[in-house]
């Protein structure tokens, strides 16, 4: 499995796919005839150029097929999750601004849609709800539904939460925005790759994807934007994406992008249920050879790759840093957020106490993790937790 080109000689045991995955093989021999054979500018009108245009209307065209859209044109090629989401709020709310000044968001969105709230807030004085979830983290749309006011220019609710994996109500509240005549985002970027995505079905006006959450590069994303909605460009500058977005297309990463979601497709359904197969053997063997140990996040409405544990009486930091010296790679939350002791706002806004969220961990399967890896982890973790409970002066020894 590990032979990749990219993996030759790394023995690490990787558990962190929600944080980024690697480059696919497959997609990378896709992208690179992109960076010195066909480097055309798709601006160009000479053949070089028309080349490239054409490689990256296909590239268009592929993702918006997957993705159920109408038409290409509803895709904008952008750098990143953080970008497509940041034109698709700040977007809406210029483009709107003479219309209302009211956002609906979740507590539990990623920081690249919150702090585009905030800034909106405290700089351009919208007004901007912060809904509630339940203690597994699901937004309820009749929450939504009652925050709904005349001033309201955009619902903006995460489809997969990046930490615990609950997988949002999206459908329910697309079709009730939809009746109310209120634009309708999600943040895709956890979803996209891993479970199908039908824009229609969704009810939305607008989704970010992001591709090194799929196996594209870092550096890659899209927005799908219904036709019709209105939005003020983030970028200034060429008529690169009818006027959309400036900036010359980045034609290796775009057919990267494009290929990676196909790929996803084609071996979605087998690979959900592997991984799912494998989360459950984690869980099992976890509950099975350590106490005190609590799943945060839904049951049923959970993705099948990710499973978020907390573990009591120690720090999450602690059992980090000693699965790493073991060669095993996880995180305790969002990668943006690790590196600070603040309680993760999502097992905040879950109700879950900072004693409790602190010792959480998330594991977050993929394409490589096979059943090995799980067995090596369930060797190593018992005896992790063990130490750092001996030396934990909350531990009832
Ligand atoms: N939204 C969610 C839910 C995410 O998990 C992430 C990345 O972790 C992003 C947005 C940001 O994506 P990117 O890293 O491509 O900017």
């Amino acid at each position: 499995m590990f032979s990749d080109l990219y993996n030759e000689g790394v023995q690490k045991i990787y558990l962190d796919y929600n944080a980024t995955t690697p480059v696919r093989q497959e997609v990378l021999d896709a992208m690179l005839p992109y960076f010195k054979n066909f480097y055309g500018n798709p601006s160009s009108v000479h053949s070089l150029g028309q080349e490239t245009r054409k490689v990256v209307e296909d590239a268009r065209e592929k993702i918006a097929v997957l993705l159920g859209a109408e038409k290409p044109s509803e895709i904008v090629f952008t750098s990143c999750g953080t970008e497509s989401n940041n034109y698709a709020i700040k977007g809406v709310a210029f483009a709107l601004k003479n219309k209302g000044n009211h956002i609906i968001t979740s507590k539990i969105e990623h920081h690249s849609v919150l702090e585009v709230c905030q800034y909106l807030e405290k700089k351009f004085d919208y007004r901007v709800t912060y809904l509630p979830v339940d203690k597994y983290g699901i937004v309820n749309p009749n929450d939504v539904e009652k925050s709904i006011t005349d001033q309201t220019i955009l619902i903006s609710i995460m489809h997969i939460n990046n930490e615990v994996g609950s997988i949002e109500p999206i459908e329910e509240i697309g079709k009730m925005t939809k009746e109310k005549g209120v634009i309708f985002h999600t943040d895709a970027v956890q979803s996209c790759g891993k479970i199908p995505l039908d824009v229609k079905n969704l009810g939305v006006n607008l989704l970010s994807l992001s591709g090194h959450k799929f196996y594209a590069p870092k550096g890659v994303g899209a927005v799908y934007i219904k036709e019709g909605t209105k939005l003020h460009p983030l970028l200034h500058g060429g008529a690169h994406e009818k006027n959309r977005r400036a900036g010359t297309e980045n034609v290796a990463y775009i057919v990267g992008l494009a290929k990676a979601l196909e790929i996803a497709h084609r071996d979605m359904d087998g690979e959900s249920k592997r991984l799912l197969n494998l989360r459950q053997k984690l869980e099992d063997g976890i509950f099975e050879k350590i106490g005190s140990v609590q799943i945060n996040g839904n049951p049923q409405k959970r993705v099948f790759n990710t499973s978020n544990i907390s573990f009591n009486c120690v720090e999450g930091e602690g059992i980090l840093m000693s699965l790493d010296i073991e060669g095993i790679c996880a995180s305790t939350g969002s990668a943006c957020s690790s590196g600070t002791l603040e309680p993760s706002h999502v097992l905040s806004a879950m109700g879950i106490p900072p004693g409790i969220s602190q010792g959480s961990v998330r594991f977050s399967l993929g394409h490589y993790t096979t059943e090995k890896d799980i067995d090596k982890l369930l060797a190593v973790l018992p005896k992790i937790i063990e130490r750092l409970r001996a030396m934990s002066p909350l531990w009832n020894k």
